[in-house]
């Protein structure tokens, strides 16, 4: 099967955009994921896809912990800062919650703790419990459909 046409197939699954986050030695990083699901209510369980190039990897290895924040419709810039489309004014504030970085003013924030790991072809699923849960009202998402970026209206 033709790997473009496997992704042009995915993409037409419309999908929210979250930045994973984790802190080594105190320094934030940040990637751009859409491959994100809620798992399981008890416990409560996420899971995120990571590409086995993604440096995010180590540092999850080595943290053993990570957040998930949900980016809101003005908050482009950030998801393309994450994936590494923007490479000026990198400056991004962060927020700390429970001892992790999150994105300020996102959607939603999680943060998590390593439960399981499974390493699939060529990306690796984090399975996460989740520690803490914080939610902003009112915002609406930023969506990824089609390999673009999407507002509801
Ligand atoms: P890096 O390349 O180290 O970091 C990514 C970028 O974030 C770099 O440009 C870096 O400068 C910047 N950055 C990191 N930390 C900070 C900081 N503290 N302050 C400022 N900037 C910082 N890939 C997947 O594996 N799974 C997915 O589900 C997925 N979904 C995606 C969805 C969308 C909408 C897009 C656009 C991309 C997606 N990607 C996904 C691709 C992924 O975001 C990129 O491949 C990313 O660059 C991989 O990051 P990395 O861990 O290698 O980190």
């Amino acid at each position: 099967m033709d790997d473009r046409l496997f992704r042009n197939t995915m993409g037409k699954f419309a999908t929210g955009v979250t930045v994973i986050t984790t802190a080594v030695d105190g320094e934030p990083y940040g990637m751009t994921a859409n491959a994100f699901m809620s798992v399981s209510l008890s416990p409560k369980l996420i899971v995120v896809s990571i590409g086995e190039n993604a440096q995010m990897n180590a540092r999850i290895a080595e943290t053993g912990e990570f957040g998930v924040s949900f980016l809101a419709e003005n908050q482009k810039d950030l998801s393309m800062i994450f994936a590494g489309q923007i490479k000026e004014n990198l400056n991004v504030q962060f927020k700390w919650q429970n001892n992790l970085p999150v994105i300020e003013n996102a959607l939603a924030n999680l943060t998590c703790k390593v439960f399981n790991t499974h390493v699939e072809g060529d990306h690796t699923l984090y399975v996460g419990e989740v520690t803490s849960l914080d939610v902003v009202e009112g915002n609406n998402p930023l969506i990824f459909f089609e390999g673009k970026y999407q507002e509801i209206h």
